[in-house]
């Protein structure tokens, strides 16, 4: 998008959501030569973002942990003056360990560590050699991720690569979720190629065409965590642009603008809803009796998470932590969805002499335990850790962040979703809804999302 293509005299852009999908369409319209004003109820931008410098030097990151760089990340990172920030996760970052028959084993990242590695039968080896001459045919029906993954690579390929890693991006169970929706690129992929490792050699043939580096792009962070970027993004933005501790319940539509309830005399010439969906579903829409309801959105998937970010001596775990965590497969049983290395991923997250863990409790599988007290959990946690980690004696740092309603889930009911977020687009002109309820759930896809709800607020 050109920088100042448009007039500055036109009504501003209502924005409501400060996390990093309404920051994103913020700075694209800013730079589009657009006035925006951000709402947002928290005291401090970022939504979800949330990095905590505590006593003694632990960094506690509540909510997302790293950030992919894309291409498109890295460009932002480098414009917004983040370079020298910019932390790149440790070369061990790469290791990501499973949990299997009680034992960590690492997965396998290349095609030569996958016929070597004990994770996965002969069987199964063999099994994903023959995907590769799978032939194309159309899928005209979306179907359950775990059907679609088991048909290419067999069920112990989907129980202990495809299920953990669900585990650890949506907190989310692949019988429920829809590969259409969960995993796009997957769907395309098999749509264009038949084959998911013919469509790999594909994308990696493309990168290298595109000029992009090989392999999955680097896992980074900055130097006091995540939320450095929504407040660089922020910083951004012309001084007025954002409207924090602010609570946006309605939006009408008129003849001379869009009028929001908390600042009746002002008018917006657009509005943008950067929201999660249980915010949407409770915002009033559209002329007084004659409202349009979000309120379904409600009904969308999101389970509850608990993290638990644990610091200990660095003498009393056994394990080497050499790795980005580690992942328990649902088969397993387990009480723990998985485990971050927050301290082997980047350097300055725990004070000398010690290392700092992230537990992933709950999701899907055990809503139950991410909802109980940090009392309740934490013997349970210490138990697992013990077996799984080697540590030898209590933490001597506990933070609990619960998540009521964390990750959307993408399930197979997802086009009704997307259905009602599509007619109240339609029937109010000037409304546009985007992020992680429509537009995928990691924060490029959040950043990508902003630009998108920008791209859509300049030409409607
Ligand atoms: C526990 C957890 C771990 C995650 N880990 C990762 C990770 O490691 N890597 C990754 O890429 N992604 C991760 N994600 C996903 C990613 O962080 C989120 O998808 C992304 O940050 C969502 O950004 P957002 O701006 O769309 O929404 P949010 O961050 O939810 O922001 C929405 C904002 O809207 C505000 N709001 C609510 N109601 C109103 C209203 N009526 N008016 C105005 N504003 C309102 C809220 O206060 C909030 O600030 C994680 C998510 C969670 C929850």
């Amino acid at each position: 998008m050109g920088q100042n293509s448009e007039p500055s005299n036109r009504l501003p852009i209502a924005i409501l959501g400060a996390g990093i999908t309404g920051l994103s369409a913020a700075r694209h319209l800013v730079r589009a030569g657009r006035r925006v004003t951000v709402f947002d109820p928290a005291p401090v931008p970022g939504g979800v973002i949330r990095s905590e410098r505590h006593e003694a030097g632990w960094l506690v990151e509540s909510g997302p942990n790293s950030l992919q760089e894309t291409p498109a990340v890295a460009a932002l990172v480098s414009e917004l003056g983040l370079g020298p920030r910019r932390q790149p996760s440790a070369p061990a970052a790469k290791n990501r360990y499973i949990l299997r028959d009680g034992l960590l084993l690492r997965l396998p990242t290349s095609p030569a560590a996958f016929l070597r590695s004990g994770l996965f039968s002969t069987r199964t080896k063999l099994r994903v050699l023959h995907e590769f001459f799978r032939p194309k045919r159309p899928r005209l029906q979306d179907l359950p991720l775990a059907d679609f993954f088991r048909e290419h690579f067999g069920p112990e390929l989907l129980a202990y690569a495809l299920d953990p890693f669900v585990s650890g991006i949506y907190a989310g169970d692949p019988a429920q979720l829809s590969a259409r929706h969960a995993f796009p690129s997957l769907w395309k992929g098999e749509q264009k190629h038949g084959s998911l490792l013919r469509a790999q050699l594909a994308e990696a043939r493309a990168k290298r065409v595109r000029g992009e580096p090989a392999g999955p792009p680097p896992i980074i962070s900055f130097m006091d965590g995540l939320a450095e970027l929504p407040q660089a993004l922020a910083a951004s933005l012309p001084s007025g642009s954002l409207r924090l501790n602010t609570v946006v319940k309605q939006l009408t539509p008129g003849p001379n603008g869009w009028i929001l309830d908390n600042a009746p005399a002002e008018r917006f010439d657009r509005v943008i809803l950067a929201l999660p969906a249980p915010a949407l579903a409770r915002l009033g829409l559209g002329p007084p009796g004659a409202r349009t309801s979000l309120a379904s959105l409600d009904l969308l998937e999101h389970p509850p998470v608990t993290a638990l970010f644990l610091g200990y001596r660095r003498t009393d775990i056994a394990h080497p932590l050499n790795g980005f965590g580690l992942l328990c497969p649902s088969v397993e049983k387990s009480p723990l969805l998985g485990v971050l290395f927050n301290s082997t991923l980047f350097s300055g997250r725990a004070p000398a002499g010690h290392v700092a863990l992230t537990v992933m409790l709950g999701g899907v599988r055990q809503p139950d335990l991410a909802r109980q007290t940090l009392e309740y959990q934490l013997p349970i946690v210490e138990k697992a850790l013990a077996t799984l980690l080697g540590t030898r004696r209590p933490p001597v740092f506990v933070h609990r962040t619960h998540w009521p309603r964390a990750i959307p889930q993408y399930e197979m009911t997802h086009d009704s979703y997307l259905e009602v977020i599509a007619a109240a687009e339609k029937r109010l002109p000037g409304l546009h809804i985007g992020g992680p309820v429509r537009d995928g759930i990691g924060l490029p896809a959040c950043l990508a999302a902003g630009e998108r709800l920008a791209g859509a607020a300049l030409v409607a």
